[in-house]
């Protein structure tokens, strides 16, 4: 299959919205095109369409128990694709929608089991791209959309990534610069009694009190090393990963870079390429391997976005081992915490 590339950024642009609508169709007729979002490049079929779903799948390499979320455009439109929308559920909307927000319902018979991976439960997202909601618009109002990597790869922050992993197996990918966010949308489940997150992303859990009051964390999520499966399906695979092994150094800062200082000369004198995760602030401090700033401590919205991005410029080097700095805040530092766990394979070295 030939996967055309196209360039969108102003999209008042009559071109941009030409491409846009072509885009629409490819959707509308069962196809596949790769999208920008607010948070990651999502690869998106028309969710009500079980063939096209099961296409994403293909795709993506990805195991047919995760199911996928469903992006709409308009408020109206989540009717029709859930069986009750609970009043706690709709202050969630007024307040993050259009934004990184996903909440799970139970789902309405118009929604294919292909797309909710056999669950009775939906997951709908509004995102807040322009591109996006004009392509969910062109595209019926109902489209399902993971992340457009391979299954277990760094989630995709610039179309290049995409065009890395999904060149010759999808229709299109509209390309609209990188990201904004660049983590995965906040999930909360809203089927049962006491909202839980099942998901940690850019909209944090005091966000979330503010507006709805009591939300609990899922506690498959909470303690990484307990037998207690995930309850999002997603979350119990490997995911996220780079090539190369990532360890992550967990501690007060002085002694972690002494102790990634030490590590990484280790591996050198064995032979091996070591990649370093830094900061702005830290990298001066690391006179060996391949140091990359991931973004200034001073903001850790910077963090998020060069994340995926980073471990990706890792790969391409080769590198064998990444060590990295930990970056725990009560902010979006858990969920960049989340990923980074997941990506290590929770390899983690306490100082
Ligand atoms: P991605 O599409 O890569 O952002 O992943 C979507 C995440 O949402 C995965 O972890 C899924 O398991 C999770 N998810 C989607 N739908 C549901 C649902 N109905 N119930 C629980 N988790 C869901
Ligand atoms: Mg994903």
């Amino acid at each position: 299959m030939k996967t055309v590339l196209e360039k969108i950024t102003e999209y008042d642009k009559r071109e941009s919205r030409d491409i846009i609508e072509a885009a629409g169709k490819i959707i509308r007729e069962g196809g596949l095109v790769a999208f920008p979002t607010e948070t990651v490049y999502g690869l998106g079929a028309d969710a009500l369409n079980p063939d096209a779903s099961k296409k994403i799948y293909q795709a993506k390499g990805r195991p047919s128990d995760n199911p996928l979320i469903v992006h709409i455009c308009c408020m109206e439109d989540l009717e029709r694709i859930t069986a009750y929308i609970p009043e706690k559920a709709r202050k969630m909307a007024k307040a993050f929608w259009p934004g990184p927000l996903t909440m799970i319902f139970e789902k309405s018979k118009a929604v294919p089991l292909e797309t909710t991976g056999g669950l009775a439960t939906v997951a709908v997202r509004m995102p807040s791209h322009p591109a996006a909601l004009a392509l969910i618009r062109a595209g019926g109002g109902y489209v399902a959309a993971p992340s457009a990597n391979r299954s277990g790869r760094p989630s995709p922050t610039l179309a290049q990534h995409v065009v890395q992993d999904m060149n010759g197996r999808i229709s299109m990918i509209l390309d609209g610069g990188p990201v904004g966010i660049g983590i995965e949308s906040t999930i909360v489940d809203f089927s049962e009694q006491i909202p839980m997150i099942l998901r940690p992303g850019f909209i944090t859990t005091d966000m979330i009190q503010d507006v709805i009051g009591e939300v609990q964390m899922d506690p498959g999520l909470a303690a990484p090393d307990s037998q207690l499966p995930p309850k999002a399906p997603g979350m119990k695979y490997r995911h996220y990963a780079p090539k190369a092994q990532l360890i992550l150094v967990d501690g007060v800062q002085k002694k972690v870079q002494e102790k990634i200082r030490d590590l990484v000369e280790k591996e050198i004198v064995s032979g091996k390429t070591a990649g370093i995760i830094a900061t702005d602030e830290s990298c001066k401090n690391y006179p060996c391997g391949i140091v990359k700033s991931i973004g200034t401590r001073s903001d850790e919205n910077t963090i998020a976005r060069h994340l995926y991005g980073i471990l990706r410029e890792f790969d391409e080097m080769d590198v064998e081992i990444i060590y990295s700095e930990s970056f725990l805040t009560p902010k979006i530092g858990q969920a960049i915490m989340n990923r980074m766990l997941k990506a290590a394979g929770h390899q983690v070295i306490k100082v």
